[in-house]
């Protein structure tokens, strides 16, 4: 750890901090009102109060939410394990995950552990089933058909992306629409589109990101201006139904979109799901807004030699988070609530099973 080259003596009264000492210094947990850059971190000392930052640059006061998606994606998943314990208790049905990965893509393989480790922790049945990457098409669609099959599974999920002489269409559609809990099924899209979200399973990341704003900005969106940048099927298109559902006025943009900063300029709520670091920039967001950044970009550093892979969203959070009422990190943000909402569609799923 470099040298502290700030300290703070007044830091507890200024920020109304009350944590306990001593805070964990990593980046992340900087106390409300507080924003420090990933290279940055902050330490609290035993009264006489102090804080000691390390790290260069200057660190940001704000009135911006730094929205902690990690600890909302906690509530949830604590409280899916209660219900899991209870419907256990009284129908004897256990929520059953199974997850399949085809091949060996080093992201892939991430998610789908941080998958099956939390579906355990929430007391699921979790199965991950690898096929390797030559698998024929014939293979993992009968893989599906057996999970289609299992009483004791409830949700099936096939992680992507497949390897390209697979058909991923074909594959996400060969799932039974009532186990499809990342939503990706075209009854389920079709269900989500025609505003009856009750009986379908909304795809995760963004049942996860509408949570979020629900937070800030309440349940009723009414008179609100959202923008979304991106309109995959698995992110934009169905943000944007959530969105609509929730009375906000709804943009879509694309890689056409003429003139998207001024588009987003008009944004409550703004919806960044692209694929490109960094590209919001602080000037592109009314004062304000709502930001949900759903973006996860790879990007390797060198430093001293050594290479590094840090991880950053679709917009700019330095200059974003001068500008927004509220924004969501990268990580800590969308990522965590993801898993979690697969958590919870999968004991929908699984209650769903139990009242049939
Ligand atoms: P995608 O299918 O590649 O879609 C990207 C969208 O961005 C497309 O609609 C594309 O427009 C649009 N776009 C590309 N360049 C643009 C530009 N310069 N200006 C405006 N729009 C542009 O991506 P996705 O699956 O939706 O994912 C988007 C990002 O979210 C990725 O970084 C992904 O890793 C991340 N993600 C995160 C989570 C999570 O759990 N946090 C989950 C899913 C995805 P066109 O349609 O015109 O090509």
């Amino acid at each position: 750890m470099v040298a502290p080259d700030r300290l703070f003596s007044t830091v507890f009264s200024v920020c109304d901090i009350r944590q306990p000492w001593p805070v964990l210094n990593v980046y992340g947990d900087a106390p409300p009102g507080y924003y420090l850059r990933r290279d940055q971190a902050i330490m609290f000392s035993q009264p006489p109060v102090q804080a000691v930052v390390y790290g260069s640059g200057p660190v940001f006061m704000t009135s911006a939410v730094v929205i902690d998606g990690k600890a909302k994606a906690a509530e949830i998943t604590a409280s899916v394990k209660d219900s899991t314990a209870e419907l256990l208790a009284t129908s004897g049905i256990k929520p059953g995950l199974a997850v399949v990965i085809v091949g060996e893509d080093p992201a892939s393989e991430v998610y789908v552990r941080n998958k099956k480790r939390t579906a355990e922790s929430c007391g699921f049945h979790s199965l991950r089933h690898a096929l390797p990457s030559e698998s024929s098409q014939d293979a993992v669609l009968q893989l599906v058909d057996e999970l289609n099959a299992d009483p004791a599974i409830h949700g099936i999920l096939v992680q992507l992306p497949l390897p390209d002489h697979l058909d991923e269409q074909f594959v996400t559609q060969s799932i039974a629409p009532e186990k499809d809990v990342d939503g990706f099924h075209f009854q389920n899209i079709g269900k989500l589109t025609a505003g009856q979200i009750d009986s379908a399973f909304v795809p995760c990341t963004p049942a996860g990101c509408i949570l979020m704003i629900e937070d800030q900005l309440g349940q009723d969106l009414s008179g609100l201006n959202a923008v979304i940048i991106g309109r995959s099927n698995i992110v934009g298109k169905p943000m944007a139904s959530l969105l609509l559902k929730a009375n906000a006025t709804v943009t879509i943009t694309h890689s056409r979109t003429k003139d998207l900063p001024s588009v987003c300029r008009n944004a409550d709520i703004l919806v960044a799901a692209v694929g490109r670091p960094n590209m919001v920039k602080g000037d592109w967001i009314k004062p304000g807004a709502v930001v949900i950044d759903v973006g996860i970009n790879r990007i390797e550093i060198s430093e001293n030699g050594n290479t590094k892979t840090e991880l950053f969203g679709d917009v700019d959070f330095d200059e974003a988070i001068e500008v927004a009422k509220a924004i969501t990190p990268v990580p800590g943000g969308v990522g965590p609530m993801t898993i979690a909402m697969l958590m919870a569609n999968t004991l929908e799923s699984a209650r769903r099973a139990a009242s049939a």
